[in-house]
């Protein structure tokens, strides 16, 4: 079975492990170039996005892992993965790069600091709906004509997408690793042969 990668500069990489591996895939941790080399796929966790992109640069992991992106490796971005996937990034530090390859525009933080954190239900486009904890989460706030809205939730003003994907680079701005629910994952896994 090909292996799975998980970015492990910051983050949650522990509980993303946990469910990756309570589906039965093969999980390797990424820390150096090295690394990218045995895997398929990689799911980016949830974190601080600077810290992410900092690390991504001492590591010497940014320029191979853009390679494998232009190559269509599949990814799985979630919080602050999905901010380091996204095209465009708006509140976010004078250096925020990204690689651009999930073509959405989110705003950091964009649920507002009075409530950095909360658990709401996110309704599935194949219908139904499963549990969503968000954590100073990224709002999408625009997305192209090529991207598919999986999951979304409604705060209040409408419904918002907050599950997506992009041809091989999916992404949401809750933290799918904190739950029990699978869903996430395992359709991830399943789309591109990871199981
Ligand atoms: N707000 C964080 C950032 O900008 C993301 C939060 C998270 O991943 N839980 O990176």
């Amino acid at each position: 079975m090909p292996a799975i990668g998980v970015l492990a500069l910051q983050g949650d990489v522990r509980e993303h492990r946990a469910t990756l591996e309570g589906l039965g895939a093969r999980v390797v941790e990424v820390r150096s170039p090295r690394d990218l080399d045995v895997i398929a796929g990689l799911v980016i966790p949830g974190g601080e996005s600077t810290a992410i992109l900092h690390l991504l640069v001492t590591s010497g992991v940014r320029a191979p892992l853009q390679e494998r992106l232009n190559d269509g490796m599949p990814v799985l971005g979630t919080c602050a993965g999905m901010i380091v996937m996204a095209r465009h990034v708006r509140d976010g530090r004078s250096d925020q790069w990204s690689f651009g390859s999930l073509d959405v525009t989110v705003r950091r933080n964009g649920y507002g600091r009075q409530v950095a954190s909360f658990e709401a239900d996110v309704a599935l486009s194949s219908g139904g709906s499963i549990p969503g904890v968000f954590i100073r989460a990224p709002r999408i706030e625009e997305w192209g004509s090529g991207v598919e809205v999986l999951g979304t939730c409604n705060r209040g003003d409408g419904d918002a997408p907050v599950w997506v994907r992009d041809g091989s680079v999916w992404a949401c701005s809750f933290h799918p690793e904190l739950t029990a629910d699978q869903t996430v994952h395992r359709t991830f896994l399943a789309a591109h042969g990871l199981l």
